[in-house]
Parts: C-alpha cells; sequence; structure tokens
C-alpha cells in the first residue's frame, strides 16, 4: 500500500476528456491522457484491502492492488508486468471497459471507488511509450494447428495464450479485417483503431496467422477445418440483432444499429463507401431505440455526422441517481450515468415504448408514435403495461434499432457443425470450454450472449488453457473464468 492516508486525503477525480465543443467536430478517441502526478495521487486512494473485492468484481482476476501501489511509487515497468500477467490488452480494456472492479472496490462502501480503469490505462499507454511491449516469441513449438474462428477480443487472446504455448494458430474472420467489435461496433471516438492494429502487430511477430474474408461454414467448410486442424475454437460473437416488429419496420431510414455503426468505421479506416450505402445521420432527426451502450456508440456518431436531432428511447424507467436498497456494494451498481456520447446533446426519454413507425407517403420513416409504459415486476419477471391515453409522436428521417442481440447467429457454422445450444440460444460447453463435438471448443459472446471485451479476454485466456490441456494432456496456462 503505497500511502496509508491516501485514501483520506484524496477525492476521487473524473477522467479528463476533451472539450465537446472540440471533439465533436472529429473522430479522434475522447478520453484524454491523465497527468502522472495527480494520476499518482488516485492509484494512492487504493487501501490494498486484506480481502480485494476488485479481484472478484474483475472477470480477468486483475491484481489490482498491486498495481495501484507500484504506480504510486512510480515502478511502472513492474506494474506492466502484473498487469499483462492476467490481460494481454490491457488497453481494450483500459479504454473501454464499464469496469466490475470499480463497482466492486471496498472503498466504494462509503466513498467512491478507487479510479481503477484509468490507472490500468496509465500503465499500458506507458509502456506502449517507452516500447516496453515486444513481441514474445516461443521457440519450442508443439507441431499442433489450431484454428480459431473470430477475431473479437475471446479469439484474439485465446489466439495469443495459444501461440505462446508453443501451437500453430490460425485466427479465421468473416469481416476484411481483423478485430471482431472491437474493430466495426465500437467507434473511432472511444478507442482509436491504432490501439488494435498495433496490438495485431505484434500478434504477427508472435507467429499467429489472420485470415480474413474467410467466412467459415459459407465459403469455407467447417468440416475441411475439422480435418486440417486438432482443434478448433469457435469465438464468433453474438450478433443475431433484435428486432422491432411492429407496423412501418420496412420503411425506408429504419436500420440496425450494428450497420451505421460498421459503415462509418469503414469510413474512419479510410474505405470509399458509397453515399448510397451510407447511413448519414446529417441534417436528420434520429431516433435511437434502446438505451444501452450501443445506443450510446450510435448517438456519438450521429452527432459527429451532424444529426439535426437525437432522442434515444428506453422502455426502463430512468435508474437512480445511487444505489437501491435492493442493489447494494459488491454489486454492479445499476444507476444512472452519463456517457461521453450523452454528454454531447441527446434527449433521452425513459419509460417509453415504440408502437408504430410513421410514413411519410414515399416510403421513408417520417414519425415514430409511442406509449408511455409502466414497468410491473411480479415475483422477478419484469413486464412493461402500455398507459392508456399517452401515446405521442416524435419527428424521425432515421431509426436506429440497438436494443441488443438474441445470440450467436446459428445458420452456417453452427448448424454444419451441430453443437448443443443452450437454452438461452449460445452454444452450450462443459467445464474445459469444449462443445458437445469433440475437439470443437467456445469462448466469448458466442457463448455468453452479449456481454463485456473483459469478459471475452477471460473466457478467451481460459478456453486456450481447455484446448492446451485437450492438445498436450496437461496445461500450464492460467484459468481466470
Ligand atoms: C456497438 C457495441 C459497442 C460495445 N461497446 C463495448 C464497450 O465499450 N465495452 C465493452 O466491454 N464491451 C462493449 N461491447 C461488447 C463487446 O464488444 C463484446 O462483448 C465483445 O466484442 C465480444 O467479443 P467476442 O470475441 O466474443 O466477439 P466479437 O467481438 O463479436 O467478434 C466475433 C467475430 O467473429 C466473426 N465471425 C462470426 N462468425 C464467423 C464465421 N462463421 N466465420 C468467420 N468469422 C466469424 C465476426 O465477424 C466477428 O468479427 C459492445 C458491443 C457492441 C455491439
Ligand atoms: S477493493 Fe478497492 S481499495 Fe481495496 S484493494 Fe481493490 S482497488 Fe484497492
Amino acid at each position: 500500500m503505497g500511502k496509508i492516508t491516501g485514501f483520506m486525503e484524496h477525492k476521487r477525480e473524473k477522467q479528463p476528456y476533451r472539450d465537446v465543443e472540440k471533439r465533436v467536430k472529429d473522430w479522434k478517441q475522447v478520453m484524454a491522457p491523465w497527468p502522472v502526478a495527480p494520476l499518482k495521487e488516485q492509484a494512492s486512494r487504493c487501501m490494498d484491502c486484506g480481502i480485494p473485492f476488485c479481484h472478484e468484481g474483475c472477470p480477468l482476476g486483475n491484481l489490482i492492488p498491486d498495481w495501484n501501489d507500484l504506480v504510486y511509487r512510480d515502478q511502472w515497468l513492474e506494474a506492466i508486468e502484473r498487469l499483462h500477467a492476467t490481460n494481454n490488452f490491457p488497453e481494450f480494456t483500459g479504454t473501454l471497459c464499464p469496469a466490475p472492479c470499480e463497482g466492486a472496490c471496498v472503498l466504494g462502501i462509503n466513498d467512491d471507488p478507487v479510479t481503477i480503469k484509468a490507472v490500468e490505462l496509465s500503465i499500458i499507454d506507458k509502456a506502449w511509450e517507452n516500447g516496453w511491449i515486444k513481441p514474445i516469441i516461443t521457440e519450442t513449438r508443439t507441431g499442433k494447428k489450431i484454428a480459431v474462428i473470430g477475431s473479437g477480443p475471446a479469439g484474439l487472446a485465446a489466439a495469443q495464450q495459444l501461440c505462446r504455448a508453443g501451437h500453430d494458430v490460425t485466427v479465421f474472420e468473416r469481416s476484411d479485417r481483423i478485430g471482431g467489435l472491437l474493430r466495426y461496433g465500437i467507434p473511432e471516438f472511444k478507442m482509436e483503431k491504432n490501439q488494435l492494429d498495433r496490438r495485431l502487430d505484434q500478434m504477427l511477430a508472435e507467429g499467429v496467422n489472420f485470415e480474413t474474408n474467410a467466412h467459415i461454414g459459407v465459403d469455407v467448410s467447417v468440416k475441411k477445418l475439422q480435418k486440417q486442424f486438432d482443434a478448433i475454437l469457435l469465438a464468433g460473437g453474438a450478433s443475431a440483432p433484435r428486432d422491432l416488429p411492429v407496423a412501418g419496420r420496412n420503411l425506408k431510414g429504419v436500420h440496425y444499429a450494428m450497420d451505421h455503426l460498421t459503415l462509418q468505421n469503414k469510413r474512419c479506416e479510410g474505405d470509399d463507401v458509397t453515399e448510397s450505402e451510407f447511413i448519414d445521420a446529417k441534417g436528420k432527426h434520429v431516433i435511437i431505440i434502446g438505451g444501452g451502450d450501443t445506443g450510446a456508440d450510435c448517438l456519438g456518431t450521429a452527432n459527429r455526422q451532424g444529426a439535426a436531432s437525437v432522442h434515444q428511447l428506453e422502455i426502463m424507467p430512468r435508474p437512480p441517481s445511487s444505489r437501491a436498497t435492493d442493489n447494494p456494494w459488491p454489486l454492479w451498481p445499476q444507476i444512472y450515468r452519463v456517457s461521453s456520447a450523452h454528454e454531447e446533446g441527446v434527449e433521452r426519454v425513459y419509460s417509453v415504448s415504440t408502437k408504430r413507425f410513421i410514413d411519410d407517403g414515399n416510403g421513408n420513416v417520417k414519425e415514430l408514435e409511442l406509449i408511455k409504459v409502466e414497468m410491473k415486476n411480479i415475483d422477478g419477471r419484469i413486464s412493461f403495461a402500455e398507459m392508456p391515453g399517452t401515446e405521442f409522436r416524435l419527428p424521425c428521417d432515421l431509426a436506429l434499432l440497438a436494443m441488443g442481440f438474441i445470440g450467436p447467429e446459428k445458420p452456417g457454422m453452427l448448424e454444419q457443425l451441430g453443437v448443443n445450444i443452450t437454452e438461452r440460444g449460445n452454444v452450450g460447453r462443459d467445464k474445459d470450454w469444449m462443445t458437445s463435438v469433440p475437439g470443437v471448443f467456445t469462448a466469448g459472446d458466442m457463448q455468453r450472449g452479449q456481454s463485456l471485451i473483459v469478459w471475452a479476454i477471460a473466457e478467451g485466456r481460459s478456453a486456450a488453457r481447455g484446448i492446451d490441456k485437450y492438445l498436450m494432456g496437461s496445461s500450464d496456462l492460467p484459468a481466470p473464468v
């Protein structure tokens, strides 16, 4: 513990962000670097708890008090070694994680929690700046071949672990670029893609092979892969979107959130996306249906594209500003949050459901008809009752459906393999991460449902251990979950 009285002397500070006025005019990352001196004060708030609940809160089991202490003492090289011991990609979590560790931090019982995520990001930023991140090349090779299908954080973490364990790893990705949702879901203003690219360079140098435009189960047969590889990891995510089958759904101007985000991300990559295929919010009244993080990403994107107005709709009531009595520490705080995208301008509408999309007479959406709803919780079963007479309309030239995902896509790879699917619609697995098909493993959103990057990395690491054990009889790789 760096400073015994740190938590009494210093209050929690907010991560610095670039000015709203400036940042909405570009696609650069909104977070600004945290100068070292005040950051060390923040790290000194850590109490080095006898039972560090932050460890439990973090799916990766990050050694948080250790690196808080090392940052306070200016021992950055030791800090990155400790951070990399549990996390392949701290820049992804340090930038993007909602930080369940902070929700579980003991200081959060009667004060604001430690700024764990910002300390993590500063450590990895310093490590890149100082050239401390080098390829780790394993000279002894096992001769075993592994196919990883899907290049999101789960597939990448597993691939790096398995390659470092001496196996020959090929990552297959159906898109034209590697990265999964890190590449085409998450907007540039949340994480600049050069952060992803430099990690991919490290993995390439370590010996991981990447094959893009390789849609397994569609243009590459999964049966062929089974013959060519000793083990397969399914890390294809949970990309089947939840639809809103109400009247007017097929009008022009009603799109899935991911289509909007992907096209803008492609433009940010420098791709030539034609005007006819691009989904542009410029000058439009935009309505985002879904109050979650995907919706917030559409919001930041729409504002940067120059939307005339943006409403974000949520069927749930507005959360309380501090923990409710049935949501005590160390549970994840279900509280009202304002993301960087919300700071940039939006009207958030709660307890509302969409009745229909209204036509302008030429097949384009012109308005949304909405109705207020009341949430009912009967024996833990949540339902929403429409409140008669509360119907209202909002102008809408572009509606973006951001209501979550119903699970992995079944046609193609999963159906051809015949893996067992759970009641929740995800790929089933045993305790070693193997599916019902011998030698075929799974990790990330494909087996968990749409979740978080930190879970994807943790599961990728654990599945890598399962695969290593299956191929070699035992494994020294860690399994955080
Ligand atoms: C818009 C959006 C924003 C998000 N923001 C955050 C955030 O800020 N913080 C956070 O923690 N989480 C966030 N998430 C969730 C997070 O991105 C996911 O939980 C995480 O990316 C899951 O990782 P994954 O590796 O399991 O799958 P994915 O990242 O979904 O990657 C799966 C990859 O597999 C590929 N694939 C699928 N099937 C095949 C096939 N048959 N052949 C070849 N390739 C295939 C897909 O093209 C995709 O590239 C966000 C999600 C969305 C949708
Ligand atoms: S729970 Fe909070 S205060 Fe305790 S060790 Fe973890 S980060 Fe430090």
